[in-house]
């Protein structure tokens, strides 16, 4: 089989959750618990290239609440792809333009909350060419 050569780079961020401390921001559980989101390094390694969380704001925190960002897992950035273009499901906001209940805003369906998507991914042509 052909080895394809895959370059993932890794790129070490701040953790955004904790804003690098390794410590619980909310101290939630006991005082020797670490940042849930980092295990208490304070660091993230987020696949390159990375970019913002548009879910989050780059907060790491996810909207409205004390948990962690389920886009970013705490680390306020994410990877995106290579060819990444603006989401056409929540122009670039990552959130559901759709309200289930007002005060809890679901991250967008179609980018999981990036943002962004790849141009040529399936989810991004079927928003960009509604019906066939
Ligand atoms: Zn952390
Ligand atoms: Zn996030
Ligand atoms: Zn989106």
């Amino acid at each position: 089989m052909a080895t394809r050569k895959i370059r993932l780079q890794q790129v070490e961020v701040d953790c955004a959750f904790c804003k690098g401390t390794g410590k619980d921001p909310f101290d939630l559980l006991s005082a020797k618990s670490g940042c849930q989101a980092c295990d208490g390094t304070g660091k993230q390694q987020v696949v390159a290239p990375v970019a913002k969380c548009a879910y989050c704001g780059g907060t790491g925190v996810h909207p409205h609440s004390r948990l962690v960002c389920l886009t970013c897992h705490g680390a306020g950035q994410v990877s995106v792809p290579e060819d990444a273009v603006r989401c056409p499901g929540c122009a670039g906001t990552g959130k559901e333009s759709r309200h289930i209940y007002t005060d809890s805003v679901l991250s967008c369906t179609v980018c999981g909350g990036k943002g962004v998507v790849d141009r040529n991914s399936e989810a991004a042509r079927k928003v960009l060419e509604p019906g066939d």
